[in-house]
C-alpha cells in the first residue's frame, strides 16, 4: 500500500493520520479535499470525516482523516516532529497511487477542476505580479523628474487587463517637509503635472500668514503699551500677546505701580498674574 512519511504524521490510501506531538503543542492538523478554486483564488474544500484516536487528554495518538476517494487533498498545521508543525502539503490520490504534488501539478489540477475560476484567479495573481515588477521601474523613471530639493515616491501602481500601467499615486515631498500626493494614469500626466509652475506650499504659506497675524498683533500690542510709556516685553511672541494683556489689565488698576517700568519680560507677567489682579 503507497504511504508518504511526514514525520509523525502520515498519509495512506485511506487514511490521514495527524499525530498529536509535544504534549499536545503540534497537531493534529487538518487534512480536507479539495475540490475546486475561487475566482479569488481561494480553494474549495470539503471536510473529511475522522476518527479520533488521540488519548483522553488530546495530547497524544492521532486523529485519522478518512480519504473519500480519487481526487486532491490539502494538509497543513500537522505535526511532523515532537516540536514542530509542517508546511502545507498538497498530495493526489487516483486509485492505489499516491502522490505529492508540487505547485505546478495542483495548479494543473486545480484548472481541470474549476476552468473558468482558474483563469480568472490566474490574470488576478499575474497583475498583480506585474504590480510589483513595475513598481521598482517607474520610480527609477519618476525619480529623474523631481525638482530640486523634491523627493517623489511613487506608492501605487495599477495595471489593466492588458498589464499595462494604468494608473499611479506619487506622494511629493517638498524641501520643507511637507508633501501632497498625485494620483494620474499615465507617466505622461505626470510629467505635465510635475512641469506645471510649483506654488508655494500652501502648508507654509498658511504657516507664515498666521505669523505675520500674530506679529501684527503683539506690534499693536507693544505700540499701545509705548503710547502709555511703558517698555516693551520680551519672550515669544505667544508671550508676549499674553503678557501685554495682563500688563494692560493690571495698569488699567494700578496706573503708577513701579512694576509697570521693572518688570520686562512676558515670563514675569504670565509667572504672576494671579499675583498681579
Ligand atoms: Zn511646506
Amino acid at each position: 500500500m503507497d504511504k508518504i512519511s511526514l514525520g509523525k504524521s502520515s498519509v495512506d490510501t485511506t487514511y490521514f493520520y495527524g499525530g498529536v506531538t509535544g504534549g499536545g503543542a503540534y497537531g493534529p492538523g487538518i487534512c480536507e479535499k479539495v475540490v475546486g478554486i475561487s475566482a479569488s483564488g481561494k480553494l474549495t474544500v470539503k471536510r473529511l470525516p475522522f476518527h479520533d484516536n488521540r488519548s483522553g487528554s488530546k495530547r497524544s495518538g492521532s486523529l485519522d482523516y478518512e480519504l473519500t476517494g480519487d481526487g486532491v487533498y490539502r494538509a497543513y498545521a500537522y505535526a511532523d516532529s515532537n516540536r514542530s508543525e509542517g508546511p502545507e502539503f498538497f498530495f493526489e490520490l487516483e486509485g492505489y497511487a499516491l502522490k505529492e504534488l508540487n505547485r505546478q501539478e495542483l495548479d494543473e489540477r486545480l484548472r481541470a477542476l474549476s476552468p473558468d475560476s482558474f483563469a480568472i484567479a490566474e490574470h488576478a495573481q499575474r497583475k498583480v505580479a506585474r504590480r510589483r515588477e513595475l513598481l521598482p521601474v517607474v520610480q527609477a523613471e519618476v525619480h529623474d523628474f523631481a525638482a530640486a530639493g523634491e523627493r517623489l515616491e511613487v506608492t501605487k501602481v495599477d495595471v489593466d487587463d492588458q498589464l499595462q500601467l494604468s494608473r499611479l499615486t506619487v506622494t511629493r515631498y517638498q524641501s520643507c517637509g511637507h508633501f501632497d500626493e498625485i494620483s494620474v494614469n499615465t507617466m505622461n500626466q505626470l510629467i505635465t503635472h510635475l512641469s506645471a509652475p510649483s506654488l508655494p506650499c500652501t502648508y507654509c504659506e498658511a504657516h507664515a500668514e498666521k505669523m505675520r497675524a500674530a506679529d501684527e498683533t503683539i506690534k499693536r500690542l507693544q505700540d499701545t503699551a509705548s503710547a502709555k510709556n511703558l517698555p516693551t516685553l520680551s519672550g515669544s511672541p505667544r508671550q508676549i500677546k499674553w503678557a501685554l494683556e495682563i500688563r494692560d489689565n493690571f495698569w488699567q488698576k494700578n496706573p503708577g505701580n513701579p512694576l509697570l517700568k521693572r518688570a520686562t519680560t512676558a515670563k514675569y507677567w504670565i509667572e504672576n498674574r494671579e499675583s498681579l489682579k
